[in-house]
């Protein structure tokens, strides 16, 4: 049989896509290949959030086009995911050497188009229509003992992602995703327990739920019950299962913070104290003109009821500097929004315009210099913050979830602990899966060090 190579760019849910594929592939009896040159088939799962990205894999696609294929003709090349849906047929006419156009709602399509194409019966297939229900098709698993996306056997893995739900309905004007994942669409709760227990049944201790924004979860679908929404009910459902050690989840969106959700952390034990809180800006012009739908009011007031809950609690975030219209004293409340709310880690985006979204042809558009310089300025301030803010935890002792040998030296363990820090720590015996004490002695660039307490 075949041999397929997927390579993956871009956020959580790309990864999980590309896992659920490569299983489906391996289900209908293709070998997955450790490296595009021993590939017979070779797959880039592409991401659209910013130009950079997709500037990359059309990049990495020419150099394919150019070395694999004058070697080895027959080999099939294809562009799945975001990037794939929002260009669809022109990817083929900018390189004609791409035989396979997927879109976000076909994944599960992936191994009857591939077969067709091998078996000479179809010679290029684009498919970027909408499908009702797949958002239910990305189930599928690379567990103990198969072969995983980089063609090494897979050890027992101590975490998974499972995907909730796909699209976004927000329509925040600098953000592509809702025309590349399209409307919100849920699975049932009964779907998404099922798949979560058999990962636990697998052996694995900690499940992220996934979704462009998971607080919208179910939101037409399920009516609140005694008070708590349809993602509150989910979570409550994964939580009842028996294994299963932690939960976590992302993205949230801030408005989709009630106080049902506050309370969950304080209810469900399970439920890891830490919350990707993407906030995007410090100035409530800002978050105006993003259509983010919230105040800087409520997003602290989030956070504080947050910490009031859990005073543990790791808060990270997503920020874009340098969207059209932002003036340095905007800037300088987001400096100080990092600095009022004291983030653990923030990912820090320059704006790049998107296509057909408002913001691409909103005035005000910045100059290239002034986006870098405002990045490596928050850059700055989030690292310092960070570097204090992981510090304080020396002489702690923390829970951590074991993940298997570190990768820079496997004579040591890493883990995350409940608020989402990486923890590493010396053992040479591989501990994957155990929840084990560390007391914290050092801290270093985003990661906690100590021995086992
Ligand atoms: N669910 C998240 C939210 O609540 O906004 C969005 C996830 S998005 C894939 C990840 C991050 O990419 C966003 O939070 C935003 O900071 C960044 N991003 C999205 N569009 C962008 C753009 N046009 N330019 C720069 N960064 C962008």
């Amino acid at each position: 049989m075949p041999t397929v190579y997927i390579k993956t760019y871009g956020c959580q849910m790309n990864e999980r896509d590309s896992e659920a594929v490569a299983a489906q592939l391996a289900a209908k009896g293709y070998g997955l290949a450790p490296s595009e040159a021993l590939a017979d088939v070779i797959l880039l799962n592409t991401c659209s959030v910013r130009d950079m990205a997709e500037q990359k894999a059309i990049g990495k696609m020419q150099s394919i086009a150019a070395e694999v294929r004058r070697e080895r003709p027959n080999v099939v090349l294809g562009f799945m995911g975001c990037m794939a849906q929002s260009r669809g047929r022109q990817l083929i006419d900018q390189l004609p050497d791409v035989d396979l156009v997927l879109g976000t709602q076909k994944f599960h399509r992936a191994a009857d188009y591939l077969d067709d194409i091998l078996a000479g019966r179809r010679e290029k297939v684009v498919d970027v229509g909408g499908e009702t229900g797949s958002e239910a098709a990305i189930k599928e698993h690379i567990l103990e003992g198969m072969r995983g996306l980089n063609g090494q056997i897979r050890a027992r893995s101590a975490t998974a992602f499972v995907s909730i739900m796909q699209g976004c309905n927000q329509y925040c004007t600098f953000c592509i995703v809702p025309y590349t994942r399209g409307q919100e669409r849920s699975r049932t709760i009964g779907d998404i327990v099922a798949e979560c227990r058999q990962l636990a049944e697998a052996g694995v201790k900690e499940i992220t739920l996934l979704g462009q924004i998971v607080t919208s979860y179910a939101r037409r679908e399920l009516k609140p019950k005694d008070g708590k929404s349809g993602f509150v009910q989910l979570l409550e459902a994964v939580h009842a299962i028996e294994g299963l050690e932690r939960i976590r989840f992302t993205s949230p969106h801030p408005k989709g913070y009630g106080d049902d959700l506050v309370d969950a952390y304080d209810r469900l034990p399970k439920l890891c104290e830490s919350a990707h809180l993407p906030v995007q800006s410090g100035s409530d012009r800002m978050l105006q003109l993003m259509h983010r739908g919230y105040t800087l009011e409520r997003y602290i007031g989030i956070v504080d009821k947050l910490r009031k809950v859990k005073p543990r609690m790791g808060v990270t975030t997503d920020i874009i500097v340098g969207f059209p219209g932002e003036t340095e004293e905007d800037f300088e409340q987001t400096l100080s929004l990092a600095r009022e709310v004291q983030f653990d880690n923030a990912f820090i985006f320059k704006y790049s315009p998107r296509k057909d979204t408002p913001a691409a042809v909103m005035p005000g558009q910045l100059p290239r210099q002034i986006r870098e310089e405002r990045n490596a300025r928050l850059l700055e301030v989030i690292n310092e913050i960070g570097a204090r803010r992981y510090a304080s935890r020396v002489g702690e002792k923390v829970q951590v979830l074991v993940e298997g040998p570190s990768k820079r030296n496997p004579a040591r363990q890493m883990g995350r602990s409940r608020c989402n820090k990486i923890v590493v720590f010396e053992d040479s015996q591989d501990q994957r899966g155990r929840l084990m004490d560390v007391h914290i002695q050092r801290a270093g660039s985003f990661t906690l060090y100590g021995p086992l307490s």
